[in-house]
């Protein structure tokens, strides 16, 4: 900021106010790790990137500053006592004196880029399966082709994207260690074989790090979780094959021992499901695994909770970007599809057109309902719930599957990530595959 006229500093008419505060506050987080995770600074840098970067852009302009600020020039009694009555002076001050505080740590941290960096880094975190030949049958999102990984991977490398592995991210929350100038959180879940020939050396080339999560108890087998849904099984890592892929600079982490449902499991299996696969998963990798993915991106208020008291990091499958403030614990991640343009919005804008493709006829239902609770038509209610189910089945397969699906809807199993996540009992949100 203080190469910029307008980014005068506040000194020193706040020598002793909120932008000391702020000031001291960066200090503090650079001297203190793990008090950044408690620090004022991850409130005032939450929320979406257009309004950080609306709030930030407005401070720097002088005019609206000295309107905003006009009140600091007194003395602390003074301006605490601002003209504004009641709750809107209220208001008006906590904003003000929050501006003060984070335009005094911006100019601490040297500017605003060097504050995004350090306390403001928004990633976005893709989520990749298979990568190899389709697979006749097999669920259409599990696979990519290793064609369409490679231009992904060239995309990012070109616009200078860096793929990070989640202890990298987690380092960075923690003690803010630097990341590369545009990271982009790469994961791999449940770790097929094939992996080793079609996407390592393609991340190899690039330079790019990425988190693989390993069912544990499945090593060296096949994803029998796929076929319980219908599909065929692939091959999977073994043990020597995991340690090949962490030579490659591939970061271990958990898919749990067996790949349940975790939302459905009781609490001691819940337990054993997460503990026992971090301790056999540390074993091999010969390193602590501090990450967890939930399978099929399924998880509740409980399933987090016990997820905190092994890992520090956890995935769900929820599109968005994670921040300083995200909850550690169900930290965003997108599939990846083959469109190269919603591949560009997931990683710009964590903006994933497919979920909102799912997202839509989901939250229409959520709001019908909540009108049948409130006027009580019931009748009105049980018909949202069918209509909900077939809009369901109708837009998320293929035509020529459509009728398939139907029928496969009624005896429990179905075709296509969403309606299967869907049919999960206890589902309330729409879970993609994970
Ligand atoms: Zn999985």
């Amino acid at each position: 900021m203080s190469a910029n006229k307008n980014d005068a500093n506040f000194e020193p008419n706040d020598a002793d106010g909120p932008g000391k505060a702020g000031r001291q506050e960066v200090r503090l987080c650079r001297e203190q790790r793990g008090y950044r995770a408690r620090s004022p600074l991850s409130r005032l840098t939450a929320g979406p990137r257009w309004w950080l970067a609306l709030r930030m852009s407005l401070l720097r302009w002088a005019l609206f500053r000295r309107v905003v600020l006009a009140f600091s020039n007194d003395s602390e009694p003074a301006r605490v006592q601002t003209p504004i009555p009641g709750g809107l002076g209220r208001r008006f001050r906590q904003w003000r004196d929050d501006a003060m505080f984070f335009c005094a740590a911006v100019e601490e941290t040297g500017g605003w880029e060097p504050f995004r960096r350090e306390f403001a880094q928004r990633i976005p975190a893709l989520c990749y399966h298979h990568v190899g030949a389709s697979v006749k049958g097999s669920w259409r999102l599990l696979t990519i082709s290793p064609q369409v990984l490679q231009k992904q991977m060239r995309w990012l490398a070109e616009r200078g994207y860096t793929g990070i592995s989640a202890s990298q991210w987690l380092a960075w929350l923690e003690a803010g260690a630097p990341l590369p100038e545009k990271p982009v959180l790469l994961t791999f879940d449940d770790a097929y074989s094939e992996l080793l020939k079609t996407a390592m050396p393609v991340l190899r080339r690039h330079g790019f790090h990425a988190s693989l999560f390993v069912v544990s108890q499945h090593l060296g087998g096949v994803s029998t979780w796929d076929a319980a849904l219908g599909y065929p099984s692939l091959p999977l890592m073994s043990a020597a094959q995991v340690l090949q892929a962490q030579s490659f600079g591939i970061e271990v982490g958990s898919h749990t021992r067996s790949h349940p449902d975790l939302r459905k499991l009781s609490t001691a299996s819940l337990r054993q499901e997460l503990e026992l696969s971090r301790d056999e998963l540390s074993r091999l990798a010969g390193r602590p695994v501090r990450t967890v993915a939930y399978p099929f991106g399924c998880e509740s208020a409980s399933v987090r909770a016990c997820a905190a008291e092994f890992y520090d990091l956890a995935f769900s499958c929820k599109a968005g970007l994670n921040g300083w403030g995200s909850d550690r614990h169900q930290l965003r991640r997108m599939f990846v599809h083959p469109s190269r343009f919603n591949f560009a919005l997931q990683v710009k804008y964590g903006v994933d057109l497919h979920a909102l493709w799912r997202f839509i006829p989901e939250r229409a239902h959520r709001l019908w309902r909540q009108l049948a609770l409130r006027f009580g038509f019931r009748r009105g209610h049980a018909a949202a719930s069918g209509a909900r189910r077939a809009t369901k089945v109708w837009i998320m397969t293929r035509p020529s599957r459509r009728k398939a699906a139907g029928a496969l809807t009624s005896s429990g199993a179905a075709e296509g990530d969403f309606v299967r996540a869907s049919l999960l009992p206890g589902s309330d949100e729409i879970q993609p595959r994970g």
